[in-house]
């Protein structure tokens, strides 16, 4: 097959990729969220890391990627101006939708990046558990984040991290550094457990702990949020972010090599 000039299903013809479809069906889903990210970070944050990610994998291996999903499920952060979420169940439509579609063409493997870490899941693993089960049985689904696929980096951060912290910052900081307001870095760190318990959820992208799930809306955020970050940002560095984003598309890149070869538990899915 010709080497396509974009990696991006939106810069290529219906004919490119019909093309492409003949000889792979491995595509790329990077879904993000439209949300405040403290007075430093872009309202694009998770969809800048999500997009990176895809691309950056993409021209490694071949693969295809849809056009990004700018918003997620981001009803936590409604308070702060700029914010645009999606309800868990917009998000489950949306991504049935665009899977469907994809699938209607003959994509057979895809792969959601999400780079709204944890919150996005709830919507994307019900889409993808029930059309996998009841309506696209042959079609492999996958689910990519950060918080899982950056274990094995995490200890490059010097600080806890949960919302707009060192190594999400970090990570657009590299990819995209006049978007970054450095002047507004903070070492300031919300602690979480007088507000939920000593079984919060800790370190989002490190050892958490034994956890259980308080569930917050959008006026309690601002009132133990008030900048909107929870998270010590003083330590993010472009240098951090490289190392991050590199070590997850490795990952990606190994993964999406498995991928190719695989045919499923009962043989259906492959090319
Ligand atoms: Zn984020």
């Amino acid at each position: 097959m010709a080497k396509l000039k974009s990696v991006w299903l939106q810069e290529l013809t219906w004919e490119d990729v019909a093309e492409y479809l003949k000889s792979d069906d491995i595509i790329l889903f990077p879904v993000g969220s439209t949300e405040q990210h403290g007075p430093a970070g872009p309202l694009g944050v998770d969809s800048y890391a999500a997009i990176a990610l895809a691309e950056d994998a993409a021209k490694e291996t071949g693969v295809l990627v849809t056009p990004p999903l700018w918003f997620g499920d981001s009803p936590h952060h409604l308070d702060f101006p700029g914010t645009i979420s999606l309800r868990t169940e917009t998000l489950v439509e949306v991504a049935k939708d665009v899977i469907c579609s994809l699938a209607r063409h003959g994509f057979k493997k895809i792969i959601i990046i999400n780079g709204h870490k944890g919150t996005n899941n709830a919507g994307l693993i019900t889409a993808c558990r029930s059309l996998h089960q009841y309506e696209l049985p042959d079609v492999f689904l996958s689910l990519v984040d950060p918080m899982y696929l950056a274990r094995g980096i995490a200890h490059i951060k010097d600080a806890v991290e949960h919302h707009a912290g060192e190594l999400e910052i970090s990570h657009v900081w590299y990819k995209h550094p006049h978007l970054i307001k450095q002047e507004k870095l903070t070492g300031e760190q919300v602690n979480l457990e007088p507000l939920m318990s000593e079984f919060t959820h800790k370190d989002l992208l490190g050892k958490g702990g034994d956890s259980i799930e308080i569930f917050w809306n959008s006026r309690e955020q601002k009132a133990f949020a008030p900048t909107g970050s929870f998270s010590d940002s003083s330590h993010a560095s472009p240098e951090k972010g490289r190392q991050y984003h590199e070590y997850m598309v490795k990952n990606l890149v190994k993964f999406i090599g498995w991928l190719r070869r695989y045919e499923g538990p009962i043989g259906r899915i492959k090319q």
